[in-house]
């Protein structure tokens, strides 16, 4: 492996370390940092540079892949800076501490505690470890997990550094083999509406709607429900840790179960010629307009952004691209004649004001959020003149299962079908 590779993904954390181990790593990010200078003197002498990391390394203390993996990085800059003294030399050393850089397994490592919770141990000088547990973002705390459970990531180098004074790891997730298409080489978008209890999907291509397929998971919204009420119950009862206990049970179940259903997002999507999945922009949601009760109850009511996050993580995993679209209106216009207004979505179910078009509302709004998508990779958007009947899987813990009978009509009436090929 080299540095070289298709890096996909930075996540920061922060470093919670164990009393007295912070001033370890600190000493050796110093140490790292004189490693680098070294390595600079000495490319200058004129030393062979295959020869400089076994002499940095006798006198390093460090251990030696973090050294290797230092002179690498020193070496590299020497190549792409183009800062000279006035000895027409490159001069970039510096003072001060320096990223303490690693291989994954060998300069530093990472499991998951019992608790939840992402162990680190970081070879900071030989023999002296530095370990604690990681904090920050929940969802990288999400893919640094799954990462660690699931083969299909690639945990790479991770950089240990002082950034404010506050010890962070910067691990790099990778992947060797596949690099992500640029969205504008796309011809089907594929448009994903996330809602409470289900997502919505609508692949465009310039063709038209090539299919549509709503994913049902109504055990998410259900165990979400369960779990707050017992957790109300702990807490009124003084029982913190039990409330705690089962915060952490439930923060796993529903990611778990996310993780699932975005990866059926991405088996689905691969059906279709050059795939470009697109979302709704969860930020211009807040910035714009009052989208109302439909709109609070996503944002509050489900791991929105989690699931998107995971969503278009798998899919880069797998060289599709994604692209993030204006939610505005997404929910109330109808994709036949393009009349917008609040009036014509009744919870589930669609029926145009000027046109009488009806269909299932979430399905419409994935139709409308494939056309944002469609403009925004400046294509011509194709006449809709009918929509594919709604296909409907639910996806419990065992997997996925056929859906009962749709209750909600579509512009052909009504249908139950499609269990999809996708195994957990
Ligand atoms: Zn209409």
């Amino acid at each position: 492996m080299t540095d070289a590779q298709a890096l996909v993904k930075t996540l920061d954390f922060q470093l919670d370390t164990q009393s007295g181990n912070e001033g370890l790593l600190y000493d050796a990010t110093l140490e790292a940092r004189s490693v680098y200078n070294e390595t600079i003197r000495l490319a200058k002498k004129g030393v062979d540079w295959d020869a400089i990391p076994d002499r940095v390394a006798d006198d390093a203390n460090l251990v030696k892949n973090t050294t290797q993996r230092v002179v690498a990085k020193a070496l590299g800059a020497m190549e792409n800076y183009y800062e000279y003294d006035d000895f027409g030399q490159p001069s970039h050393t510096k003072d001060g501490v320096y990223p303490l850089r690693a291989n994954f397994t060998e300069g530093y490592n990472l499991s998951l505690t019992d608790d939840g919770d992402v162990a680190f141990r970081i070879s900071a000088k030989p023999y002296k470890h530095v370990k604690g547990v990681l904090k920050g973002s929940e969802p990288h705390l999400d893919i640094l997990k799954t990462a660690l459970e699931n083969d299909e990531w690639k945990i790479g180098t991770a950089e240990a550094l002082f950034h404010n004074d506050n010890p962070e790891l910067h691990v790099n997730l990778t992947n060797t083999e596949q690099t992500v298409r640029d969205k504008h080489d796309s011809r089907t978008a594929v448009g994903v509406d996330v809602n409470e209890d289900n997502v919505a999907l609508t692949a465009l291509s310039e063709g038209g709607v090539e299919d549509t397929l709503v994913i049902d998971f109504p055990e998410i919204k259900f165990e979400r429900h369960r779990y707050f009420t017992m957790r109300k119950r702990a807490q009124n009862a003084g029982k913190d840790s039990i409330h705690d206990t089962l915060e952490g049970r439930e923060k796993r179940l529903v990611r778990d179960r996310l993780h699932k259903v975005s990866r059926h997002i991405v088996e689905w999507s691969r059906q279709f010629e050059k795939p470009c999945i697109v979302f709704e922009d969860l930020k211009e949601m807040r910035d714009s307009i009052d989208y109302g009760t439909r709109m609070n109850r996503r944002l509050h009511h489900l791991p929105f952004r989690a699931l998107q996050f995971y969503t278009s993580y798998k899919a880069s995993f797998e060289g599709i691209p994604t692209a993030w679209i204006d939610p505005a209106y997404t929910s109330q216009r109808c994709p036949m004649c393009g009349h917008t207004e609040r009036a014509n979505r009744h919870k589930k179910r669609f029926k145009c004001k000027s046109c009488e078009h009806q269909d299932h509302s979430d399905r419409g709004a994935s139709v409308n959020i494939a056309v944002k998508g469609v403009k925004k990779l400046d294509w011509n958007v194709p006449a809709l003149n009918s929509l594919p009947v709604v296909r409907k899987v639910r996806r419990q813990a065992s997997g996925v299962v056929d859906a009962p009978t749709v209750t909600h009509p579509t512009a052909r009436g009504y249908q139950a079908d499609g269990r999809m090929g996708v195994s957990d």
